[in-house]
């Protein structure tokens, strides 16, 4: 089995990389103050060691726990950083500009999402936000819309329409498509009204065109990502809904018990592509592992 690294279907985001840059450029600029990211600053073990390794910390916990920690246990002087993520203003409220330092690594496309998401007029409509209820922008992205009348769904088919009397405003999360969603909703008999606000990112979009692209020439994928990481799933899922013999791969030594000398793979061709928080340095490697065990 050949293994090859797509390049433009891997490597960081613009978004990450500010988000990186942020935090590694604080860490120049004051070597000698406690450095903090509040919550993961994005989902990757190998930034999480690469962020160790400049004494910067990460407070890895639920969103309402950071609020929670924020209040009891600031600490004077250190620097604290929002995450690529997004935050809203109750974490804000919890730290004391006059006690120590802030810095934002917010995703600028994510930013953009969220002020828009502050001015939608939600009176009388049923928000449905496609989005993963647990993973912090999505968290986050919910407390900006002035209502409470807000479901958190990973796909439609968890709405039933029946019951819904009043106009859906439709709202995805940046990682997850929301063509779906509006197809089965207007292809219902609905009559409220629907709005729609398609918040997916252009550059994963980018990277999903560039990997539709590629699936005639190869049988075999990996998708170089963390488990938790929400665009490495949606381009897993994605490959895996094409038919395509798709492996999730996080560590080096995650498939090893896989064996690719098989004679089914002879002559196959793998394709290496990356969530949009790995660095692609890290497909490379993988490419070198997989080289070597195969
Ligand atoms: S994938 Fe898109 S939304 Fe997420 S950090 Fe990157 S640029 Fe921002």
């Amino acid at each position: 089995m050949e293994f090859e690294v797509l390049e433009n279907c891997s490597g960081f985001c613009p978004g990450v990389k500010r988000a990186l840059r942020t935090a590694f450029d604080l860490r120049i600029n004051y070597p000698h103050r406690e450095i903090v990211i509040l919550g993961q600053l994005v989902h990757n073990v190998q930034v999480s060691s690469q962020l160790k390794q400049r004494r910067i910390r990460t407070l890895d916990m639920e969103y309402d726990d950071l609020i929670r920690f924020m209040h009891l246990f600031q600490e004077e002087k250190t620097m604290y950083v929002y995450s690529a993520h997004g935050h809203f203003k109750d974490l804000e409220d919890e730290i004391d500009p006059t006690k120590s330092f802030l810095s934002d690594a917010t995703c600028p496309f994510i930013k953009t999402i969220n002020d828009e998401l502050s001015t939608i007029k939600c009176d009388g409509k049923k928000i449905i936000y496609i989005g993963d209820k647990e993973h912090i922008e999505a968290i986050v992205s919910t407390r900006y819309l002035n209502s409470t009348n807000i479901q958190i769904v990973k796909t439609i088919d968890e709405i039933n329409l029946n019951t819904i009397q009043q106009p859906i405003i439709l709202i995805n999360q940046s990682t997850y498509p929301i063509e779906d969603a509006i197809q089965k909703i207007n292809e219902s008999n609905f009559k409220y009204g629907l709005e729609i606000y398609n918040h997916f990112c252009p550059y994963l979009k980018l990277r999903i065109d560039n990997i539709i692209d590629t699936l005639h020439l190869y049988d075999v994928y990996f998708v170089v990502g963390s488990h938790n990481s929400s665009n490495a799933n949606m381009i897993f899922n994605y490959l895996k809904s094409r038919n395509k013999e798709t492996y999730l791969i996080n560590r080096p030594d995650d498939y090893l018990d896989l064996d690719f000398r098989d004679e089914r793979y002879i002559r196959k061709k793998a394709a290496i592509v990356s969530a949009t928080s790995q660095d692609i340095d890290v497909c490379y490697t993988f490419r070198d592992i997989l080289d070597d065990l195969w």
